[in-house]
């Protein structure tokens, strides 16, 4: 353990010393309460305080309650060192935020069982924090995995369901326009087929990373609706716009040229893309992924590889 021991007598100093560093832990010296508590404001790792009470300016009352208010999420055990016994000082100390009361002069084997009483306190609170620790990051992923899909890392089917919905919430009320694409793979049943199904997540991946990258404004959403299908939600933008982003994307796919011997639109994977605009005519969110969704059905009639809008 770190300890500060703030006493004002270089001979209590030096006597604790000696028992605090037999016992194999660090000592940091204060000579009053002001330079204590500036070593605790700018240092957090120390785990316990040996405080005198009675020293000139700050009495070790007046200390402990400046340390307890200077960090709250940071407790560590306090002792007071004290020539005076009686109940109402006893009171006081522990009332201010210490934790035990050692009579002055100091008996140095009490000193040290209650170090090492402390220092068990110290132990649960480490592992204490180690286990909070633990579950904070076990927490995050969780969200992550909530919310992300795992193989391609883009939003997954959740994550664009509450994000269309407040994105179409804030377009009919701002009076703006929102447009949405749904996108499927090509003939992708039998590039499975063809090259195995490792292979097809490979090429999920790679699809995936071009869809996520394409739409740049930092309210587009780019999502693995599910399988071979990826949404993308568009805020504010008209049908232009949107068919500018979907044709960007049909072309990025096909230009990066991953071999699919099987299809029968090209040598290559291409994407169909369907494309809604809302501008007034939907009554919600589930009308504007229709339209797209019909959208998408007409692109593959049309001969797939291709964008067609509503
Ligand atoms: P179309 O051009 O009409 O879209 O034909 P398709 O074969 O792509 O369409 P269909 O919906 O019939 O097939 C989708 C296929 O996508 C089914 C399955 O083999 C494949 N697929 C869906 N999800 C995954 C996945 O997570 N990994 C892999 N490897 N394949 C998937
Ligand atoms: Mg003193
Ligand atoms: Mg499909
Ligand atoms: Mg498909």
């Amino acid at each position: 353990m770190k300890v500060l021991v703030i006493d004002d007598s270089k001979v209590i100093r030096m006597l604790v010393a000696e028992c605090i560093t037999s016992l194999g832990h660090q000592i940091i010296n204060a000579e009053n309460g002001d330079e204590g508590l500036k070593y605790l404001a700018s240092n957090k790792d120390v785990d316990l305080v040996l405080l005198d009470v009675e020293m000139p300016g700050m009495n070790g009352f007046e200390t402990t309650t400046a340390i307890r208010e200077l960090d709250v999420d940071n407790w560590f055990p306090i002792i007071f060192l004290t020539t005076h016994q009686d109940d109402d000082s006893f009171a006081n100390g522990i009332l201010a935020g210490g934790d035990a009361y050692l009579p002055k002069p100091i008996n140095t084997l009490r000193l040290q069982l209650t170090i090492t009483a402390m220092e068990r306190i110290y132990v649960m609170r480490q592992k204490l924090q180690q286990t909070q620790k633990g579950l904070e990051s076990a927490n995050k992923k969780l969200e992550y995995l909530a919310m992300y899909d795992q193989l391609t890392g883009l939003a997954n089917r959740r994550n664009f369901d509450e994000t269309l919905e407040k994105q179409f919430l804030l377009a009919k009320r701002n009076k703006k326009p929102i447009s949405v694409i749904i996108c499927d793979i090509d003939f992708f049943k039998i590039y499975n087929d063809t090259y195995g199904h490792q292979k097809g997540d490979d090429c999920l991946a790679i699809i995936a990373s071009i869809i996520g990258e394409v739409p740049d404004r930092p309210t587009d959403k780019a999502c693995r609706y599910g399988g071979e299908e990826f949404t993308v939600i568009l805020p504010d933008t008209n049908l232009e716009g949107g068919l500018l982003i979907a044709e960007r994307l049909r072309k990025a796919i096909f230009d990066k040229n991953v071999k699919h011997e099987g299809s029968k639109v090209a040598p290559c994977v291409t994407l169909s893309l369907g494309l809604a605009t809302y501008t007034g005519q939907f009554k919600n969110e589930d009308d504007i992924l229709k339209a797209a969704d019909d959208a998408l059905y007409r692109a593959k009639e049309n001969g797939r590889n291709r964008v067609e809008s509503c």
